[in-house]
């Protein structure tokens, strides 16, 4: 109630000093979280500036581009590859369905490059026409904080323009993050992955994480040799354990040469390639190394610690729930917070923003039951608790159902791959906590699981469901039998 009061009021002022500033909010960084601050903002009829860099479609040199990570040189160009490595084993598993693939199949890299290049030049037009729509002033130029209400963007050509706000937004998002080995500038990181003039034919790969083992996917999948190094015995650290074990059986399956356990400690550019050197002692040569080693908050070159803007060790701004920084008047998003950095987050934070200010409504973004996806071919989905995370969390029985299974189409094509499927439930409540599936179409069932979790379903609710038959999706509303019960007494009681 306090907090409302106190937006109210800022409210009250707003209007008050609206005269004595350029805009009402100025936004530096248009991602997804800062186009839709800055979209919802106007629409709540505040008078809104946004910068943002000039992307050049092939050169990755220039981190910028209206529609920002997600569109220019993350999900949507990611995506487009993945669909394009995951056409291979789908030709493949054809020929049991009657198809004559009597040709030898050809594919051709710099056809899906253009296609993927001119797909974000679309999407890009599409989210300036969006801003230009809300009534959103666009400049194209790099911004930064001068002040706690002034902002200064310099063009290209090296001029400087200042504005003054009554709210600055800072949107900047995120860069990927080499680790400082030697020879790390012969390694790439996912910007340039995305426009690789070749395809690689023998790639390594550095992580564990999202990015490496999307990466590792789509560049086996389109015929590369492909050595996919980690820290951990698995890959997908914070994730469902078995859901983890699955994917690494997959990725191994399907060709990829896992090293669990092994960091890479030096490059070395040779006649045939760049040497790779283990900590294990191993040496292999590849044409391409892909760091995916995680990203860091984009906050340097904001100015932010001279104005006062907290941030924290990672170089991440500091906010408080409502995402606002130490300093009133500005306000972050999105990767550069470093909450949660998923695209369809920023968006809620965005959104959250542009209530909590100009909606007269304040909002705070709910991190419960975001669902999430990563696109290794088969894909895993998971919403909610893993059941490390409900053993962790419970006081009482938790109840895991898993459901193993050869998808049907594989029946018929042969391929040995199973898809996989587990849901944690709280034997007290009978609420489900958890629900993890990996498999073909695995992400665009979860979004309809990740609905029931949010609405709190119980394991009765899944039950009394009526399947959708033959599909893959339906195990979800038939596992009947506990696969084990889990007793974790002793911990402190937490309303899951
Ligand atoms: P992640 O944080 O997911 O994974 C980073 C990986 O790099 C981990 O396996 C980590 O190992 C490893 N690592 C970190 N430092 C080193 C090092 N010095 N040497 C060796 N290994 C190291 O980062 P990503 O780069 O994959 O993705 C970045 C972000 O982008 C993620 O936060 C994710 O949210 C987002 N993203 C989301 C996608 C999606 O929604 N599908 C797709 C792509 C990205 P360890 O586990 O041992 O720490």
């Amino acid at each position: 109630m306090a907090r409302k009061m106190l937006v109210d009021e800022e409210m009250n002022q707003t209007n008050q000093e609206e005269a004595h500033y350029d805009f009402d909010l100025f936004v530096i960084g248009a991602g997804s979280g800062g186009v839709r601050a800055a979209r919802f903002s106007a629409n709540y009829g505040a008078k809104v500036g946004i910068c943002e860099l000039p992307f050049h479609p092939i050169s990755s040199e220039v981190i910028g581009g209206v529609g920002g990570t997600c569109v220019i040189r993350g999900c949507v160009p990611k995506k487009i590859l993945v669909y394009g490595a995951a056409f291979g084993s789908e030709l493949e598993d054809a020929r049991n369905y009657g198809w004559e693939l009597n040709e030898k199949l050809d594919f051709n890299w710099k056809k899906l490059l253009h296609k993927k290049t001119d797909e974000i030049i679309r999407l890009n037009g599409i989210y300036k026409r969006l801003l230009s729509n809300a009534g959103v002033k666009l400049f194209e130029g790099e911004g930064k904080i001068v002040g706690p209400n002034e902002v200064e963007v310099t063009q290209l050509d090296g001029t400087k323009l200042s504005y003054s706000a009554k709210h600055i937004l800072i949107a900047t998002g995120s860069r990927a993050h080499r680790p400082p080995i030697p020879g790390q500038e012969l390694g790439i990181t996912s910007d340039e992955a995305l426009s690789l003039e070749d395809l690689p034919k023998h790639a390594v790969v550095l992580g564990g994480g999202y990015i490496a083992v999307e990466f590792a996917s789509i560049w086996r999948g389109l015929g590369a040799n492909v050595d996919l190094f980690f820290r951990k015995e698995l890959p997908l650290r914070g994730f469902d354990d078995e859901m983890r074990a699955v994917v690494a059986r997959n990725l191994e399956r399907r060709g990829i040469n896992l090293h669990p356990q092994t960091n890479l400690t030096e490059l070395i550019k040779t006649d045939n390639g760049i040497k790779v050197t283990t900590d294990h002692g191993e040496e292999l040569i590849a044409d391409v190394v892909l760091f995916a080693t995680g990203r860091l908050p984009n906050s340097k070159r904001l100015n932010l610690e001279a104005v006062g803007v907290e941030l924290d060790n990672t170089g991440a701004v500091k906010v408080d729930e409502y995402s606002r920084t130490s300093i009133p008047s500005v306000w972050a998003v999105g990767d550069v917070t470093n909450r949660m950095n998923l695209t369809p987050v920023a968006l809620m934070e965005g959104t959250c923003f542009a209530k909590t200010v100009f909606g007269k409504e304040p909002s705070k973004p709910d991190y419960s039951h975001v669902p999430c996806a990563v696109f290794s071919i088969p894909p895993l989905s998971v919403v909610g608790l893993s059941e490390e995370q409900a053993i962790e969390q419970a006081n009482g029985d938790v109840l895991v159902f898993t459901s193993t299974f050869n998808p049907m189409k594989n029946t018929v094509s042969g391929r040995q791959e199973k898809t996989v499927m587990k849901l944690v439930v709280d034997a007290e409540t009978d609420k489900v906590l958890g629900a993890s599936m990996c498999g073909p179409d695995a992400p665009e069932i979860m979004q309809g699981i990740a609905v029931a979790l949010q609405c709190g379903a119980t394991k009765a609710q899944f039950d009394s469901t009526v399947g959708i038959h033959p599909s893959a999706a339906e195990e979800f509303v038939t596992m009947r039998s506990v696969s084990r019960r889990i007793t974790c007494r002793g911990k402190p009681k937490t309303n899951l």
